[in-house]
């Protein structure tokens, strides 16, 4: 069924072409390589097995428990504009100069760390927002432990502020909410709490689980409280990595700088990285030259969840690509060229999206258990009664999640989180706006408009009957 879905044929074809050849299989059995090179080319196909491939499914073998020890949480300040994500960075990147250490964070490398009194360390991702959280999810890289979301207590939840909600939730990261301009005689902190328990988010104060701080990022009140509790949320999480084997993790962003060549920001997730070891990111790979910490500070070691600058790679890989620490450079470099290679030919996508009309086809295939839907609509009427109509259309065999509803226009975050959920868009008498269309074209997006309720809800539940009665 796997080979069907890639040559996006039934798997009944499939079936029948090794029929043909003499073998009586079933949707679930895994086929050889010759079979396999035959079957394909009798769709037109020509198989590659690459070391890649290989290389990476190997990379998932289980960690031995003993091995691993707890590491910072990693976090990503998001919010509605002007609320105050950037000040609230700010803040404390300039208060928390690492205790005893002189110079504060002088660099601005995309990512930094930071030690509070007690000794614990929280390393924060320094592109606040959720577009560049969800673009980074959209390249499979998961970075991020805990998000901040910060919410005006003069304003309201607003639509970013929404967004953002729903962008750490459909990424399964726990939200602590930092409710700013707390300094301000109009702040109203006890309004927005009210405004997200009627959103069924309930903070600790309304006996809820989500934590919750006032703050002010301006004179820095409650800022400390707020960074305990992203330790204590961490904690919980029982966050670990094994530090004592070769480095993989995450880039946050790269440049080409004129006088020492690609700089690389990296974050560290598993394993230490070390000067000197030979590194493959993305379609680049080099030998490490030199690290520096976010204090322009020189490195020689990084272990798990701290950000380095990097210097050596031959190119400038982009945020979200992984990175990987190579025994052997060769293999490091054959991988790099074969990635730009598939790159070049980028046609041939390897990551396909879910559209409506294939959701029949991929229920046939046994592995699609939930439906994710991005809903945008003109009014909030419309939108709630859609989200209720489609939800009631969930059944034993199909779950339908509303990952995100907006009343709005469908937005190139839209897509950004369609692409990293694997969701389809549905639009109630709106269209999308931007580079929205653009960025669904180019991530396989499927975006549905419509004017009248009843054809929406129609062509969703025939689409899921299409779930329900295979054709075999
Ligand atoms: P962002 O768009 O979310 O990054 O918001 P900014 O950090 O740029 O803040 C927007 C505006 O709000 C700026 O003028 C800040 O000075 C102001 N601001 C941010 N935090 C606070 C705060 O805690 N109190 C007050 N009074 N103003 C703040």
């Amino acid at each position: 069924s796997e080979v069907a879905t890639m040559m996006d044929v039934s798997v009944t074809q499939v079936i029948s072409a090794c029929m043909s050849l003499g073998m009586m299989v079933t949707m679930n059995q895994r086929l050889d390589a010759e079979t396999l090179s035959i079957v394909a080319e009798e769709f037109g196909y020509e198989v590659e097995f690459t070391t890649a491939d290989v290389e990476e499914t190997v990379e998932e073998v289980q960690e031995n428990p003993e091995d691993l020890e707890t590491r910072a949480p990693i976090v990503t300040v998001m919010g509605h504009v002007d609320h105050g994500k950037t000040s609230l960075l700010d803040y404390v990147r300039k208060e928390n100069v690492i205790a005893g250490e002189s110079g504060g964070i002088t660099q601005h490398i995309g990512a930094y760390g930071v030690k509070l009194d007690n000794g614990q360390k929280i390393a924060f991702l320094d592109t606040p927002g959720h577009e560049a959280f969800t673009a980074m999810r959209a390249r499979g890289a998961q970075v991020t432990d805990i998000a901040i979301i910060v919410i005006a207590a003069d304003d309201d939840v607003m639509p970013q502020t929404k967004e953002a909600i729903s962008h750490a939730q459909a990424a399964g990261v726990p939200i602590i909410f930092a409710i700013n301009k707390s300094d301000l005689p109009t702040a109203n902190p006890e309004k927005i709490k009210e405004k997200l328990a009627a959103m069924d988010l309930l903070v600790e104060d309304w006996g809820g689980k989500i934590q919750s701080h006032d703050i002010s990022a301006k004179t820095g009140m409650g800022v400390k409280e707020l960074l305990e509790k992203v330790l204590l949320e961490a904690e919980i999480l029982e966050l670990k990595a094994n530090p004592n084997k070769l480095a993989k993790g995450t880039v946050v962003e790269a440049f080409l700088d004129k006088g020492r060549g690609y700089v690389a920001t990296i974050l560290v997730q598993a394993g230490t990285l070390k000067v000197g070891d030979y590194v493959l990111a993305g379609r680049h790979s080099g030998k490490v030259k030199a690290m520096h910490d976010e204090r322009g500070k020189e490195v020689k070691e990084a272990g798990p969840s701290t950000p380095v600058s990097i210097l050596g790679l031959d190119g400038a890989p982009q945020a979200g690509d992984t990175f990987k620490v190579m025994e052997d450079e060769r293999e490091a470099k054959d991988i790099a060229a074969r990635r730009t290679q598939l790159q070049r030919e980028q046609n041939v996508r390897t990551q396909r999206h879910i559209t409506l009309d294939e959701i029949g086809r991929r229920i046939a295939l046994g592995d699609f258990k939930e439906l994710n839907i991005i809903l945008k609509g003109d009014v909030d009427g419309s939108v709630e009664a859609l989200t209720d109509s489609f939800q009631k259309l969930s059944t034993e065999e199909i779950q339908v999640n509303i990952i995100h509803k907006g009343v709005g226009a469908i937005t190139e975050s839209d897509v950004l989180l369609a692409s990293a959920s694997d969701a389809i868009i549905i639009g109630f008498n709106v269209r999308p706006a931007g580079n929205a269309r653009m960025v669904a074209d180019k991530e396989e997006i499927d975006i549905r408009t419509y004017s009248i309720i009843y054809d929406a809800i129609n062509d969703l539940k025939d689409a899921m009957e299409g779930m329900l009665s295979p054709e075999l």
